[in-house]
């Protein structure tokens, strides 16, 4: 028996990764009955060898984070991708794509690309904001490879999943962060602009110097997941610093009375589009609760 990790699942059969080795398993039957307990790509699985390099998978070991779309297991960060433009960066769907990760317990990156057209301060401006909150930033460029060094570094040793808007140069990103996915990435580039009810395969890409990407865009619905109204000001980590000096245990920070989180965008600690984007949030996270 070793331990591996499922890459890739198709047509029945399960692609587990042992080191360089690639092996070709079938499930024991427990594991595709249940949604819970059926097997993801990227879940680590314990194979019990049958012949050549077939095996059988016998134990799916817990998970540490789980995507429903793209349906994929342990994911460790997720990379938002945006541009400085083409497309012109759209603040609230990056916070949207924080809170989508922050809900998924995956680490967020935030990845300014197309740092060739940059012009002007505002960019700037951006990624000190965010650098402040706490959130890791790489500023890259595929065309004059700018960041990509810093980016790879990023990658090494976790599973990434690329997530932004269409345009802004994800399968751009991953061709240079590893040229060698090339005959892959191809593929990713139609995959990542196939339609989004088409049925596909999720797939593991090992990176050379360790880890994987996912050859699919992360968090394909921007709806925000099912949470209580609560859960939100949790997904904004600046918040955390001023929460305990609101009056209301259970603070939504909106209409609330001596709120210190309100208290600190009013003196400039908070920023303000952060903040106003979670108002539009918590609005959606409240109208979302009404329907169920
Ligand atoms: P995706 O839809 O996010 O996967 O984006 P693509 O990788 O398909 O790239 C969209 C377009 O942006 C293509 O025309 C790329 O050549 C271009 N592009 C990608 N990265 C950069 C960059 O760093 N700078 C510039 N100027 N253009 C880029
Ligand atoms: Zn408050």
């Amino acid at each position: 028996m070793f331990e591996g990790v499922l890459i890739r699942a198709y047509g029945g059969f399960y692609y587990v990764k042992k080191g360089d080795e690639i092996w070709e398993c079938t499930l024991r039957g427990k594991f595709r009955l249940g949604k819970g307990s059926a097997a993801l790509v990227g879940d680590r699985v314990r194979v019990t060898p049958v012949r050549g390099n077939t095996g059988r998978i016998d134990e799916v070991l817990p998970r540490k984070t789980e995507l429903f779309r793209p349906p994929v297991a342990n994911i460790d960060q997720a990379v938002i991708v945006f541009a400085v433009q083409n497309p012109e960066p759209n603040l609230p769907l990056l916070d949207r794509f924080l809170v989508l990760a922050e809900n998924a317990g995956v680490s967020p990156v935030v990845c300014l690309n197309k740092a060739d057209l940059m012009s002007g301060r505002r960019e700037h401006e951006w990624l000190r904001l965010y650098r402040k909150i706490g959130y890791p930033t790489v500023v890259t460029s595929t065309k004059t490879g700018d960041g990509i060094d810093e980016l790879r570094q990023l990658l090494v040793g976790k599973t990434s999943v690329f997530a932004g808007p269409s345009g802004v140069g994800k399968s751009s990103l991953l061709n240079a962060v590893q040229p060698g996915l090339e005959l892959k990435t191809g593929e990713i580039s139609s995959k990542l602009k196939r339609g989004k009810h088409t049925t596909r395969h999720v797939e593991l890409l090992p990176l050379a110097a360790g880890g994987f990407v996912v050859d699919s865009p992360g968090f394909s619905s921007l709806d925000l997941p099912e949470m209580e109204r609560e859960e939100l000001g949790y997904y904004f980590p600046e918040f955390a610093g001023f929460t305990a000096d609101c009056k209301f245990n259970g603070c939504l920070h909106h209409h609330e009375p001596h709120c210190a989180v309100k208290k600190a965008v009013e003196r400039g600690f908070v920023d303000k589009e952060r903040y106003q984007n979670y108002l539009t949030f918590l609005d959606e996270v409240m109208q979302q609760e009404r329907r169920y």
